[in-house]
């Protein structure tokens, strides 16, 4: 089978997008690759498909148990063998899983970063045919990302264990050249085919206002965007609750989504929006990682997002079926206290040294003075945000506020 046989057979796609064949072939060809894509692009296929067409195993770590259940049966569904071991599992299902793993019953594998750790899990690993590793969300391994993640930095020293190397590949949406080298260097990448594909996102529009009321530009809004399915991220759990109830009180069918809901709940929620039974979703950044819906035709911050990636990657959840769609972002002054406050309080339960958490607590408000700048901006908004990502654009793109 050739890799576009299988993503036609399996994926029941007709071609690839810009990008991913070249990935697909690197790997194929044994080389270790970083693809850093914009949300949406497709990375999961960059790596499943190779998974197809190698002898044994992929290995896939990606941080969030709900996105690996959601790939794994998406997998199943298309007839491909694919499991998930997480804290989800209990001890039983782990040691089933990974009996069958090992006994070849999957072609892909999935793992948060923590299992690496385990005793049990080592032993499958050196046990098993490993053919590749890949390393979703890769940025997480970078103290320069915004969402560092420990567990990452040891997925080197468990692959340098294995009695093989398998390929490595490596794959994120953040593209700043300092998290770009992090990934290399902490994985210890051999030599990676390395790919960027371009942000731009031509048919996302993007707006900064700054209403009096933003309640009610809110509601106004989706009321005049009839039939319209969209995201509403707003910074705090408190807000998601009042903009939520108020957008229900008008008739809007809206729904919820953040950390302080039950899971069962939280995941119900997602599905009544991803399966269109809720026309809006209103949420805190804890909503939409790995999430994919196509038709999402605005994404209305109503606070500002503490850094430029978490607002671009938020933003781009919009229009990923190709569609002409909005990202506006209500700003107000109060929300850089928030932020403020949001980055003063967010490295206590890191496992960083205190030099550690000032060093990040330094590169936050960096990245926050970037965001307030967007807000601020007179120049045209794309450019101000394709050159943070290291892309040159002329400016001028005439959709934009
Ligand atoms: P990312 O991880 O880069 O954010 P995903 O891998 O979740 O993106 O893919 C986003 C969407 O694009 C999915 O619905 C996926 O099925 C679709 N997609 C990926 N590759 C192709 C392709 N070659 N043709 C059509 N749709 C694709
Ligand atoms: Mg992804």
């Amino acid at each position: 089978m050739t890799p576009l046989e299988a993503l036609k057979r399996y994926f029941g796609y007709d071609s690839f997008r810009p990008g991913q064949e070249e990935i697909v072939n690197a790997i194929l060809a044994g080389r270790d690759a970083l693809a850093v894509m914009p949300t949406g692009a497709g990375k999961s296929l960059c790596y499943q498909v190779p998974a197809l067409l190698l002898p044994g195993i992929t290995l896939v770590i990606s941080p969030l148990i709900s996105l690996m259940q959601d790939q794994v049966k998406a997998l199943n569904n298309a007839g491909i063998r694919a499991a998930f071991i997480n804290s989800s599992l209990s001890e039983a299902q782990i040691d089933k899983a990974l009996t069958l793993a090992a006994g070849g019953s999957y072609k892909l594998l999935y793992v948060a970063p923590e299992r690496l750790e385990s005793s049990a899990f080592r032993s499958f690993a050196a046990a098993a045919e490993l053919s590749m590793v890949t390393v979703d969300e890769a940025h997480c391994i970078s103290q320069w990302g915004q969402d560092f993640r420990p567990s990452y930095l040891k997925i080197a020293e468990f692959i340098s264990r294995l009695p093989y190397r398998p390929v490595i590949g490596a794959f994120t949406a953040t593209a700043t050249e300092q998290v770009k080298q992090d990934i290399i260097a902490l994985l210890q990448l051999n030599q990676p085919f390395t790919l960027t594909t371009g942000f731009d996102r031509p048919n996302l529009y993007f707006g900064v206002a700054r209403p009096r009321d933003k309640e009610r530009y809110i509601e106004e809004y989706i009321l005049d965007h009839r039939d319209r399915s969209g995201i509403v991220y707003c910074a705090t759990r408190k807000s998601v609750e009042s903009v939520c109830k108020e957008l229900q009180s008008v008739g809007i069918s809206a729904t919820r989504y953040h950390a302080g809901l039950t899971p069962e709940e939280r995941s119900k929620n997602q599905e009544d929006f991803v399966y269109d039974r809720k026309r809006v979703m209103v949420a805190t950044n804890a909503f939409g990682m790995g999430i994919d819906k196509s038709n999402v035709s605005f994404v209305l911050h109503y606070n500002m997002p503490k850094n430029l990636e978490n607002y671009y990657q938020e933003a781009g959840r919009a229009g990923r079926d190709g569609e002409r769609a909005e990202c506006i972002l209500l700003f107000s002054l109060g929300d850089v206290q928030t932020a403020k406050y949001f980055i003063q309080n967010s490295h206590d339960n890191d496992e960083l040294t205190p030099e550690q958490a000032e060093a990040a607590a330094r590169r936050d408000r960096e990245r926050l003075d970037v965001m307030v700048g967007y807000c601020k901006t007179t120049r045209c908004l794309r450019s101000y945000l394709l050159d943070y990502f290291g892309e040159h654009h002329t400016g001028g793109c005439g959709n934009c506020s």
